[in-house]
């Protein structure tokens, strides 16, 4: 299936999936990658759902604690947009800084991670998984930046530009700074993972006993606070990446002085 007939780009599959959302068992496994999540995001990012909508929709079937879960991750996606109505185009630059100065993190995204070869099950299953749906759990997105950073010392900055433009749900906000919380330059310290994690959250196929992230929490926080990378031994085969399906913003947003007096355009994202 492709990514479109996973998501099929219609008002009725929006509906579709605000009345099959089931926020108690969502509660109970939404860390779980075969758990109860949503998948709603493709149609949230694209307007045609609101988070007014998506929340109204499920209050009428559900009884719903304004504490529940449920609500709570819609908080995040609402509490990162509002960070970038605050902060504007600084969230594209780390918001303070992370473990390691700036400098120790490459700019480039290596193609080992993005043909899916590196050798570590969770961040290769990850990586097809974004390129054949256009969509990741929010586990393997962590997962994903964690190793991208952290291990591997890329520039947050340069693993969410690339990460944006390969998912149907792409949103600058919640992508952006998502990746700074993970990093540990919108948080106060760098989000790990180990094998373990993997294991208890995602199917055999991504299980990573015997590579680099079969390790302590001990050992990966000295990772995290060493400008070294991890010694890598990518695997031979990988897949070919697609082409990105957006170009993240490089320069500042025209400002509205820029366009005063015009007629303007804006093309959605
Ligand atoms: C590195 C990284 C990159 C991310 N990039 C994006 C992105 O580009 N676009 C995007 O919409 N989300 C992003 N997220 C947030 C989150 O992973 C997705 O919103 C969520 O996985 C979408 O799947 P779902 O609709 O099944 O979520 P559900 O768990 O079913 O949640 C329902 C809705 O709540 C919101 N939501 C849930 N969890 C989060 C969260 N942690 N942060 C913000 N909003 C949340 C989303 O709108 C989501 O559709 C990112 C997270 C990480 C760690």
């Amino acid at each position: 299936m492709t990514p479109l007939e996973i998501f099929p780009p219609t008002l009725d599959a929006a509906r579709a999936r605000i009345a099959n959302v089931r926020p108690a068992d969502y509660a109970r496994s939404r860390n779980a990658l075969e758990g109860a999540v949503t998948r709603l995001s493709p149609y949230i990012t694209h307007g045609f759902v609101s988070l007014p909508e998506v929340l109204a929709g499920v209050v009428a079937r559900h009884r719903l604690d304004v504490q529940h879960k449920f609500v709570f991750e819609l908080g995040w996606r609402e509490y990162f947009h509002h960070v970038w109505q605050h902060r504007g185009e600084h969230i594209l630059h780390s918001l303070h800084e992370g473990p390691l100065p700036e400098r120790a993190y490459t700019p480039e995204m290596p193609a080992d991670i993005r043909q899916a070869r590196t050798g570590v099950p969770a961040i290769d299953q990850a990586v097809r998984a974004l390129y054949t749906t256009g969509y990741l759990h929010n586990h393997a997105r962590m997962w994903l930046a964690s190793y991208v950073v952290h291990l591997r010392k890329v520039h947050w900055r340069a693993g969410a530009d690339w990460m944006v433009a390969h998912l149907l749900d792409g949103d600058l906000a919640s992508n952006h700074l998502s990746w700074q919380w993970v990093a540990g330059t919108g948080s106060h310290k760098p989000y790990l993972f180990n094998a373990d994690n993997v294991a208890r959250y995602a199917p055999l196929s991504w299980h990573s006993a015997g590579s680099v992230i079969d390790t302590s929490y001990e050992a990966l926080d000295a990772i995290a606070r060493s400008p070294r990378p991890v010694p890598v031994r990518p695997l031979g085969e990988g897949v070919d990446e697609p082409p990105l399906s957006s170009q993240p913003p490089h320069g500042a947003a025209p400002q509205a002085a820029d366009v005063a007096g015009r007629d303007v355009w804006l093309i959605h994202p």
